[in-house]
């Protein structure tokens, strides 16, 4: 505090003299014997970083940097380990998440049996009658090797409506009861890009229901979340992200709550990482009234990229796809907009200077987006538009080839290989090595980016790496070795790509003099370790904005 203060008189007596207080004030905290890789190629080595407020104010040998040290300035020797740019998690859901992990039963669990008990457990302390409400479960990760079903579930919780989501958000599976509050029955007809499942020998409703069907439940399921909710969701979500090293994540479909959120957490102290806020597609309209586009906010709360969804999901087998399903012949998957209304969204925001976002998983989805894209910048040319394609799974030459003369991002699945790896065997050997296809992207030249999709995937960086860099899953199954990329290479898509992919490379994503002081330091050095074994360096600690937000 005192510091605070000497500090804040130290400006006032700059005040006059100086536009620029920043470039005449000292820094605050020196962390020095480092082992520092920068991300920066003028300078990839460094020992020692100074901050200044929220800025690395210079960054260099410990003999230079500690030459600046002025009186009252903290010091703090790490012991040769290692310090990276934070990490920038580019697509993920972490409101949403937030706020399921204060409500919701947590079903990632190994068996049908544990989710069930840890479900009746929730229902016994709910009162008869209300929802009792599941996520992050995921049919391939039981041992049981059958899907919940709806027997499963009336028989634990006959008397309170059961909602279980799939973590990979794009399916759900439910009770009668549930169904019967949804007005759903056997006959009831599937919706316009959607599903609803029946048994194929009796036609009696299996529990699960996919993509747009969710809408008859989420009509039913009360949501009475109250703006704290929303921002203690944040609170939580920030804990669990600063923990691992990230300090910047895109919230990839976010809503005004969303945004209210973010600030009301930044506002109380309680956001530790920058979230570049997309905004869902229903609310353009609103926003461009209001005169929001991308960029609009500050350093932690920044407006992102409009939201569109063009396909469905390669965790829940639902991405639409040029050649079907492995042991599925007439299974392509799901477009869930048309092309059509891809355009009709996608103009409206291009000319009102949004960014867009398309999540496109499958070859022909991403085909469509693309063609899409092309199109916008043909009719009304942009010069940095900075399309994304969020996901951009299953891809060929010909779409890198068109990402690229686009000037487009992907943001793939960082995760998957190593987290989800039973379920590649849908998508086959020879598709794997077209698949989260960082080689390809790196080498064409295209800035694609570290992505968790969290729930549907798991977070955590130091597993991205593994995953980006192996290719191989937790059984030791190699899947698309073509696409294996460096640690080095991997450390950049997690970092300063990133933050291009948000317009905010000169801000963040790499340790130089004038930038965010965004930072994790790791126990052990990642260039050195053995590639199996990354997802096991500790983080010791988080920094984001010169303040630490994880210390172990
Ligand atoms: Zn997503």
């Amino acid at each position: 505090m005192s510091n605070e203060t000497s500090r804040r008189e130290f400006l006032g007596t700059l005040a006059a003299v100086s536009l620029f207080p920043f470039e005449q004030e000292k820094p605050d905290l020196i962390l020095h014997n480092a082992n520092i890789f920068t991300v920066n190629s003028k300078e990839p080595r460094a020992q020692a970083v100074a901050i200044a407020r929220d800025r690395f104010f210079a960054v260099g040998s410990n003999a230079d940097v500690l030459n600046l040290a002025g009186a009252g300035v903290r010091k703090l020797d790490l012991g040769g380990k290692t310090v990276l740019p934070g990490f920038i998690d580019a697509h993920s859901h972490p409101a949403a998440a937030g706020l399921s992990h204060l409500r919701m039963v947590d079903c990632d669990l190994r068996s049908i049996s544990a989710i069930l008990a840890a479900m009746r457990e929730r229902a016994a302390k709910t009162p008869g009658g209300d929802w009792v409400l599941g996520f992050k479960y995921d049919d391939t990760k039981t041992d049981d090797g059958r899907p919940l079903s709806i027997g499963d579930l009336d028989a634990a919780i006959p008397d309170h409506p059961v909602h279980i989501q799939h973590r990979g958000g794009h399916t759900v599976y439910a009770n009668s009861l549930a169904f019967r509050k949804a007005g759903i029955d056997d006959k009831t007809p599937d919706p316009p890009g959607g599903q609803i499942a029946h048994d194929p020998a009796t036609g009696k409703l299996t529990g699960r229901v996919a993509e747009s069907a969710q809408a008859f439940f989420n009509k039913v399921i009360p949501e009475n979340f109250t703006r704290d909710d929303h921002r203690e969701g944040v609170k939580l979500i920030s804990k669990m992200l600063a923990k691992t090293g990230i300090t910047s994540a895109t919230e990839a479909q976010g809503s005004p709550e969303d945004l209210r959120a973010y600030q009301d957490a930044r506002d109380s102290g309680d956001l530790l990482y920058r979230a570049y806020c997309f905004i869902n597609f229903h609310y353009l309209d609103a926003m461009i009234e209001a005169g929001v586009r991308t960029g609009l906010g500050d350093e932690w709360v920044r407006v992102g990229a409009v939201k569109l969804v063009c396909d469905g999901s390669i965790s829940e087998r639902t991405a639409r796809l040029s050649k079907p399903y492995e042991g599925s012949p007439n299974d392509f998957g799901i477009l869930v907009m048309t092309e059509d209304e891809l355009y009709t969204h996608g103009r409206k925001a291009h000319l009102a200077g949004w960014q867009i976002g398309t999540h496109a998983n499958g070859d022909v989805g991403i085909d469509t987006t693309i063609r899409v894209y092309e199109r916008l910048q043909k009719e009304s040319p942009r010069t940095d538009p900075r399309f994304r394609l969020e996901h951009c799974t299953v891809v060929n030459d010909d779409l890198i080839a068109r990402i690229k003369a686009l000037g487009a991002i992907p943001t793939p699945f960082s995760t998957y290989v190593y987290y989800h790896g039973e379920k590649m065997r849908y998508y086959g050997a020879e598709r794997l090595n077209h698949m989260f296809a960082l080689r390809s992207f790196l080498d064409a030249g295209i800035r694609a980016t570290q992505a968790s999709d969290y729930p549907p995937g798991e977070f955590i960086p130091m597993m991205a790496l593994q995953s980006e860099v192996t290719r191989t899953d937790r059984k030791g199954t190699v899947w698309g070795p073509k696409q294996k990329i460096t640690v080095e290479e991997a450390i950049r898509v997690g970092t300063i790509n990133g933050a291009y992919a948000s317009y905010e490379e000169n801000l963040k994503g790499s340790i130089e003099a004038g930038k965010l002081a965004d930072l994790v330091v790791l126990a052990r050095d990642p260039l050195k370790e053995n590639p199996s074994t990354l997802v096991n360096i500790p983080v010791e600690r988080t920094m984001a904005g010169g303040r630490w937000t994880f210390e172990s």
